[in-house]
């Protein structure tokens, strides 16, 4: 199908996290009409830290949100490992278990900020729908007609799947999740924010048992909300309904029932967290990215999986490259994806074997040198890209960035048309820096 595009060419962005917004921002810059449907009630909130390396750090650069980020990085100065009677084993100062070496370029910073940033940079740009979600797909010659969960029927010339590891889009236009998540190990972990009651400033603690439950705490202030990972292994595999978070919570206390540390208390802040998020360590492989007018991005079409660092990296710069092929070639949009899967798949199946490669390693219980001195290195399995200069396509009636202008809202409703449910900071809920 060869498309033919309006002047201005009307996208639906499904997913309003890391690769959603950064296609938008730059998607809205090169002039296309942009909509960002996202399922939760506003941006939103969880997660512990994500890293912005290698490449990533380019595209955040063009993106004029560098300096924002580098300011709001978690800055932490290192990690103690612990065990069950809290007692110190090993202490790092020079590198911690989610950012790897604390001296390098590469920038540590909560996803909520992450996601605040990226919001803020879009600015008014684009529209928002907030609590829906898209329920068919529908394709021609001419566009795509898409019907969703709660609001009315809409067409637009393109939709991209922005919506993470257990996309929407990938589910209503690929197939279904088993097709293409392929497990990377057998940990399962969940993040999510508690009071900072071990009272962490900028600091990490972890604790592992022998049989592989284990949990990392972050905390950046004392009087801000702690980031946990608790987690399991499960070599038997797990099955569990992806979207029932109170079952979700109860499982994960029933696994981690009896274990060692501060575990329980940590228990009671999960049952009440609410921005509690259950994931399996898994890949996203896909024979394309795309099917017609649809297209995949970041975790949706390509999770690289925690244990390497470079998700987040990956799906900014797939958003970038997407964004940047699709406006190069707005008269054949399915030319811009076909471009845009050509530039990136090398780029992402290596980063996809190089976590598979570090599994392999990690394989069987973790031994005690792997507990106290095995802190990653992330840098050294960053990938570098060559990336396209794009600046030629952005369109002149786009603003430049709204990060940290005066009039600029930190509070996550900076900009945009919005519908649905009126978005509420991830910040308000989590207040973490
Ligand atoms: C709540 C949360 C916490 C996370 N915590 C961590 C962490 O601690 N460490 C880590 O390494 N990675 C974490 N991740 C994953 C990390 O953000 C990604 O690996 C990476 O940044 C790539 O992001 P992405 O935008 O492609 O996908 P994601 O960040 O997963 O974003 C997907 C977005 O799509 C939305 N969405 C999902 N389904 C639909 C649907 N059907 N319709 C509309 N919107 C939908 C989600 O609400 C979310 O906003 C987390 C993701 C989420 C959503």
């Amino acid at each position: 199908m060869s498309i033919t595009s309006p002047k201005s060419p009307r996208v639906l962005v499904s997913g309003a996290s890391i690769s959603g917004l950064t296609t938008s921002y730059w998607l809205a810059r090169y002039g296309f009409e942009v909509t960002v449907v996202e399922r939760a009630p506003h941006l939103r909130p969880g997660g512990h830290a994500l890293d912005v390396r290698g490449p990533a750090i380019e595209v955040a650069e063009r993106m004029g949100i560098l300096p924002t980020i580098r300011d709001r990085s978690t800055r932490l100065t290192g990690i103690a490992v612990v065990d069950a009677d809290g007692n110190e084993l090993f202490r790092s100062t020079e590198s911690t278990l989610t950012g790897g070496r604390l001296d390098s370029p590469d920038v540590e910073i909560l996803r909520d900020d992450l996601c605040q940033v990226l919001h803020e940079a879009v600015g008014s740009r684009v529209e928002y729908v907030f609590g829906d979600s898209i329920a068919s797909l529908t394709q021609d010659e001419s566009g795509i007609d898409v019907t969703f969960a709660a609001t009315a029927p809409r067409r637009f010339d393109l939709v991209i799947g922005a919506d993470g590891l257990y996309s929407g889009v990938r589910r209503v236009a690929f197939g279904p999740d088993e097709q293409f998540l392929r497990a990377v190990g057998d940990l399962y972990v969940a993040t999510f924010g508690m009071p900072n009651f071990l009272g962490l400033e900028r600091w990490q603690v972890m604790y592992r048992q022998p049989d592989s439950v284990g949990a990392l705490v972050m905390g950046l202030r004392r009087d801000v909300n702690a980031r946990t990972y608790l987690g399991f292994n499960a070599p038997e595999g797990l099955a569990y309904d992806v979207r029932d978070i109170a079952a979700q919570k109860r499982m994960l206390a029933e696994r981690v029932a009896g274990a060692g540390w501060v575990i329980p208390q940590i228990v009671e802040h999960m049952m009440r967290a609410t921005d509690f998020h259950f994931y399996s360590l898994s890949q996203v492989r896909t024979s394309t990215w795309s099917r017609g007018r649809i297209v995949l991005v970041g975790d949706a079409g390509y999770a690289v999986s925690l244990g390497t660092g470079q998700a987040t990296s990956v799906a900014m710069v797939g958003s970038y490259v997407l964004a940047g092929e699709l406006a190069a070639h707005r008269d054949d949009l399915v030319r811009g994806i076909a471009s845009y899967e050509d530039d990136l798949r090398a780029y992402v199946t290596r980063n996809q074997d190089i976590a598979l490669e570090q599994d392999a390693r990690q394989d069987g219980p973790p031994t005690e040198d792997a507990i106290t001195g095995g802190l990653p290195d992330f840098g050294a399995l960053t990938l570098p890209f060559a990336l396209k200069p794009y600046e030629g396509l952005v369109s002149r009636s786009s603003d430049p960035p709204a990060v940290n202008s005066p009039g600029a809202s930190s509070t996550g409703t900076a900009g945009g048309r919005i519908r649905g449910a009126a978005p509420t900071a991830c910040r308000k809920h989590h207040p973490c820096s």
